[in-house]
């Protein structure tokens, strides 16, 4: 079956699916993105990804290149195009594409979008089952990392770092050297029964799942303190997770070599990953909306 990706306009195959050249995604990282899971046929949190979507390209002053209502008809058009109930559903918009200069374009050049998708297996992810190891590094990102742009040249450069290192993820540090967030996920830690997670200023993206995540916590019951945490904190905490919409709940079980808490998932993040399936799949009510 072929496998299709939405470009500009067109459904196109994928392999054949192409952007110009002279994109300024490409020439100068001038762009943003969401991902947003497709959990058995249903878009997790999709409300919350649009509205952060229409905030990043608010604070870059780029217009939607189409209205929301429709970009979420092609979201499920591409969905369905690809036979897909488990996924990832990738969107990017870029300034568009013109003659490389560094002021923007004029009103006449359309802003560019892209969507892919690729299957993803919720049920029975070793990372989220097993759990995953966990390495610090200096967070080196510029002062907006709170706009999802696509300059992800640092978080590229941690995630690999992670790989080389036996790792799954990077934890990056300030330089008052505290955890800001994971490479392509939020960082919490349990300790003393507070689940901890840093607060959500310009200083690190505003997760989607996070902003439910929390949510469910209020509603359950359980104390989730927003503010910034050491490293020491975190290898001597209870627990600790990452959280995003590619992986959901991540346990993680050891951080710079340090066993954190058992070793083990522990059961806060098994409970939180239970609950926020049972969110996705309807079962609490409304989604959230990211900015709620
Ligand atoms: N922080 C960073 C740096 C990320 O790249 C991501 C995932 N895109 C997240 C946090 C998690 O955000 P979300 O829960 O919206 O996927």
């Amino acid at each position: 079956m072929p496998r299709y990706a939405y470009v500009n306009g067109t459904f196109a195959r994928h392999n054949e699916a192409n952007v110009h050249i002279e994109d300024r995604g490409y020439q100068f990282a001038d762009g943003i993105y969401e991902v947003v899971a497709l959990i058995n046929g249903k878009m997790a949190d999709e409300r919350g990804h649009l509205d952060r979507l229409e905030r990043s390209l608010n604070e870059l002053s780029i217009a939607m290149p189409v209205p929301r209502s429709t970009l979420s008809l092609l979201m499920r058009e591409l969905v369905r195009k690809n036979r897909l109930r488990n996924a990832n559903i990738y969107i990017q918009i870029t300034r568009g594409a013109t003659k490389r200069d560094f002021k923007f374009p004029g009103a006449d050049v359309p802003p560019s979008l892209v969507m892919t998708t690729w299957p993803f297996k919720f049920h029975g992810n070793a990372a989220v089952t097993n759990g995953a190891k966990a390495i610090s590094t200096p967070d080196i990102r510029w002062k907006r990392p709170d706009i999802k742009s696509v300059a992800l040249l640092p978080q590229v450069l941690a995630k690999q770092h992670a790989i080389e290192k036996g790792a799954y993820e990077a934890w990056m540090v300030d330089t008052d050297g505290h955890v800001t967030e994971g490479s392509s996920s939020n960082a919490w830690i349990v300790k003393g029964g507070k689940i901890i997670t840093r607060e959500a200023t310009q200083s690190i993206l505003r997760g989607v799942t996070r902003t439910a995540i929390t949510k469910i916590c209020t509603e359950l019951q359980m104390t989730v303190e927003e503010r910034p945490f050491t490293l020491k904190e975190a290898y001597e905490a209870d627990e600790a997770f990452n959280t995003s919409a590619v992986a959901l709940v991540v346990p993680i079980i050891e951080l710079d070599g340090h066993k954190v808490g058992t070793g083990q998932p522990g059961p806060v993040a098994k409970r939180l990953y239970e609950e926020y399936r049972a969110y996705a799949d309807g079962q609490r009510g409304d989604e959230l909306a990211w900015t709620a």
